[in-house]
C-alpha cells in the first residue's frame, strides 16, 4: 500500500477514493477500521463517521485507522475532511490532525480543503464556495456544522494545539520547490499546520508533488488528484487505466435523501417537478407518531414497481431549525438517520440494487445499516461522486453516496441513468 486515507465521513471517503481511481490508483474503500486483513490495493480509504462525534471519539477512531494503515505498510497518510471544512470550534479537524501528527512524528502538514472542479477554492486562507465566501454560502445554515467564518487560519487555530500558518497562492503558483521552501520557513517560525491556498487544479498538483514525501497530508479530496502522478514520478506506482470497472446489476432503484444542503434541496425539488415518486419523512411526526415510519415503508415498497422512488427528510433551513429547537440537534439528526437507514434496508431487502444516498451522515447510517464493509469505486457521476459497489448478502449492490453539497439539479436521475435505469 502506498497511501492510507482516513476519511471523516462516508461520502468524503468515496469522493477521495474516486479521485485516486480516476488518476489510475487501485483503491478500495473500507467502512470502519477492518477487523481482518486489509484489502490488497495501492490505496485504502478507511471511511469513518467522525466528523461530528465528540472530539475524543474522533481522535480514537482516527488513531485506530492509522494503526491499521501503518500495519499494512502505508507510506503516506491522508486525513480527508470536507471541502467546506465542516467543523466546530471544538473540532474535529484540529484534534484529529494533532493526534495524527503526534503519532506520525510529523512536524508540518498542509490543511487544504480546495476542490476547484466543485467550486471550492482557497485564496489567502479564505474558502470560497463558487463566488461566495464560505460564510455567505448555504454552509452557514448546516444542521450540524454551521460555517460562519471563511478565514481558515482563524477557523482552525482554536481547534489545534499547533500554530497555524498560511501557504498563500503566490507561493503555490511558483511550484513545488517554492512550496517546500515556504513549509520550511513556517516550520522555522513555529507553525506546524499550513492552510494552503489552491484556486485551480494546477495548484493541487503542485501541493501534492511538494507534500508527497511528508508523513501526513490533511485535505479535502482535491489534493488527492495530484498524488498518483507524484507517486508515479517517484517510481512507486504504475497507473492502471481499468481501475474503475464495476459488475453490472439490474433490479429496482431508489434514492434516500437526508441532506438539507442547498444542492440537495434543489435536487429533491427537481425530482418532484419531473413527476417521479417522492415520499417525505417528517421528523416531528416521526418523533410523535410510531406509525409514520411503518406507513412510509409500506408506501415506498408499493411504489417501487412503478419506478424509482425517492424518500427524503430534506427541508429548508428554517424548518430544520424549528425541528432542532423542538427535538435537539443531535437527537433530530440521529432520529432521521435511523429512520432513513431503516427505509434503505427495507428497499434493498425488496430488491433495490441501485441506491443513491444524499448526505454524508445519512450515507454513513445507510451503509452501516446495510452491513457493508467494503466498496469498490467506479466511474464518476459528477465531480466528487463516483458509483460504488458493495456486496449485500452475496449480491452486488450499487451505491452512489453523495455529499450534500455536490451534484447538479438533475443529479438523482443522472446517477440512475448512468447505472442503466430507464427514466
Ligand atoms: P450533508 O452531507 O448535507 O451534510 P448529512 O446527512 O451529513 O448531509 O447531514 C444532515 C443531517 O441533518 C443528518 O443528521 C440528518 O439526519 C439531519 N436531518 C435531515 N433532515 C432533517 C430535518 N428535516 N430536520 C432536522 N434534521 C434533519
Amino acid at each position: 500500500m502506498i497511501l492510507g486515507v482516513i476519511a471523516d465521513d462516508f461520502t468524503g471517503a468515496t469522493d477521495v477514493a474516486g479521485m485516486l481511481v480516476g488518476a489510475g490508483m487501485r483503491t478500495v474503500q473500507v467502512i470502519g477500521v477492518p477487523q481482518g486483513p486489509m484489502p490488497e490495493a495501492d490505496a485504502v480509504v478507511i471511511a469513518l463517521k467522525s466528523r461530528t462525534c465528540p472530539p475524543a471519539e474522533a481522535v480514537a477512531q482516527s488513531l485506530d485507522a492509522l494503526r491499521a494503515l501503518q500495519a499494512a505498510g502505508a507510506r503516506q497518510i491522508y486525513f480527508k475532511y470536507c471541502s467546506t471544512f465542516d467543523s466546530t470550534p471544538q473540532g474535529n479537524i484540529g484534534p484529529v490532525a494533532d493526534a495524527l501528527m503526534d503519532a506520525l512524528g510529523a512536524d508540518i502538514a498542509i490543511a487544504c480543503p480546495a476542490f476547484p472542479d466543485n467550486g471550492r477554492t482557497v485564496f489567502r486562507g479564505h474558502l470560497f464556495v463558487g463566488d461566495l465566501l464560505l460564510s455567505d454560502s448555504g454552509m452557514r445554515d448546516h444542521p450540524l456544522t454551521p460555517m460562519t467564518d471563511a478565514n481558515l487560519v482563524r477557523v482552525l487555530q482554536p481547534q489545534t494545539r499547533r500554530r497555524v500558518g498560511l501557504l498563500a497562492q503566490p507561493v503555490v503558483s511558483r511550484g513545488p520547490e517554492a512550496v517546500r521552501e515556504r513549509l520550511d520557513a513556517l516550520r522555522a517560525e513555529g507553525a506546524a499546520l499550513a492552510v494552503a491556498d489552491a484556486v485551480a487544479n494546477a495548484d493541487l498538483l503542485t501541493l501534492a508533488e511538494a507534500c508527497a514525501d511528508l508523513p501526513l497530508i490533511t485535505a479535502g479530496s482535491g489534493v488527492a488528484l495530484g498524488l498518483p502522478p507524484a507517486y508515479a514520478r517517484r517510481g512507486w506506482l504504475t497507473p492502471d487505466a481499468g481501475s474503475a470497472q464495476l459488475t453490472p446489476v439490474a433490479g429496482p432503484a431508489a434514492v434516500i435523501a437526508g441532506s438539507c444542503s442547498q444542492a440537495t434541496q434543489g435536487q429533491v425539488a427537481n425530482w418532484i417537478a419531473a413527476g417521479h415518486t417522492a415520499l417525505q419523512l417528517d421528523p416531528l411526526t416521526l418523533a410523535s407518531n410510531p406509525q409514520h415510519l411503518p406507513a412510509l415503508r409500506t408506501q415506498a415498497l408499493a411504489a417501487l414497481s412503478q419506478g424509482p422512488v425517492l424518500v427524503y427528510a430534506t427541508a429548508e433551513a428554517t424548518r430544520v431549525k424549528s425541528v432542532q429547537d423542538q427535538l435537539g440537534t443531535a437527537a433530530a439528526g440521529a432520529l432521521v438517520e435511523h429512520a432513513l437507514a431503516d427505509l434503505a434496508q427495507a428497499l434493498v431487502q425488496a430488491g433495490v440494487r441501485r441506491l443513491v444516498v444524499a448526505g454524508g451522515e445519512t450515507s454513513g447510517a445507510v451503509t452501516q445499516a446495510l452491513g457493508l464493509s467494503q466498496l469498490r469505486i467506479g466511474a464518476p457521476i459528477c465531480p466528487g461522486v463516483p458509483w460504488t459497489q458493495g456486496v449485500w448478502q452475496g449480491a452486488p449492490l450499487w451505491l452512489a453516496l453523495k455529499s450534500g453539497n455536490f451534484g447538479g439539479p438533475d443529479f438523482f436521475a443522472q446517477a440512475l441513468r448512468l447505472a442503466g435505469v430507464a427514466l
